[in-house]
């Protein structure tokens, strides 16, 4: 690929800013600083530094955060934080997307993903790909037939469906663990509200088989595809 692409792609700029960057000499390939706005590099073998900085490249980024609340599922936003906020170089200058957004309130595991196509197979209801969130209630709540044989909610377009608990069970006093293989517009909180109950912490702590493990808040790391998708 060109390097003023490469550059382009990794949104170190316009045209001009990444013309200026080669003309200040602060593109180095392989240890050589480069000249031409239309060196071709080997994306997988060359090493790449700009601006004093290492830039690897990925093919595939995966990457699982913990989404503290108050962090919006988005790109961008004009009134709150979002989970690119969080996010550092060089991670942050690829086209992230955020798999199974978390409601702004809602802390947790959240995958972020180069591949529109990975990011789709998480969430798309063909793949029943589990989801398990830990719950805690206004009261507590020992009875979980009714979310067992599935309620009916309405969905983000208001659309109404039945929502099942592939599993339920209660942690401790008002907390409950619960695993759903969909992701509607506020599933599980919806499923609550419709027993009698209203959702004041709600966290997702597994996805697949990708869980949270020992990120803390506002954390992430790297994944590969297999960590999520090998499913017990
Ligand atoms: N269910 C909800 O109600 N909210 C979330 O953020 C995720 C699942």
């Amino acid at each position: 690929m060109r390097i003023d692409k490469y550059l382009s792609n990794l949104k170190y700029g316009s045209r001009t800013e990444i013309k200026k960057l080669i003309k200040d000499k602060k593109v180095i390939v392989n240890n050589e600083v480069i000249k031409n706005n239309d060196f071709k590099i080997d994306l997988k073998n060359d090493s790449v530094l700009i601006d004093g900085k290492v830039i690897p490249y990925f093919e595939e980024l995966n990457l699982v955060l913990n989404k503290p609340s108050g962090y919006l599922s988005a790109n961008k936003d004009n009134l709150h934080k979002t989970v690119i906020d969080l996010i550092d170089e060089p991670f942050n200058r690829y086209d992230l997307k955020i798999s199974g957004r978390l409601d702004l309130d809602t802390e947790g595991l959240l995958v972020l993903t180069t591949s529109g196509e990975f990011a789709h197979e998480i969430t798309s209801p063909n793949s029943n790909i589990l989801k398990t969130y830990e719950v805690l209630l206004d009261k507590d709540c020992n009875d979980f037939t009714e979310l067992e044989k599935g309620v009916i909610i309405k969905d983000g377009k208001g659309n109404e469906y039945l929502a099942k608990a592939i599993a339920i069970s209660r942690l401790g006093f008002c907390k409950i663990k619960i695993v759903i293989d969909e992701g509607k517009f506020h599933q599980v909180k919806r499923m609550f509200e419709k027993i009698g109950y209203i959702v004041i912490g709600l966290k997702r702590v597994k996805i697949g088989n990708l869980e949270l493990g020992d990120l803390k808040i506002g954390e992430y790391r790297i994944f590969k595809r297999e960590e999520l998708l090998w499913q017990i």
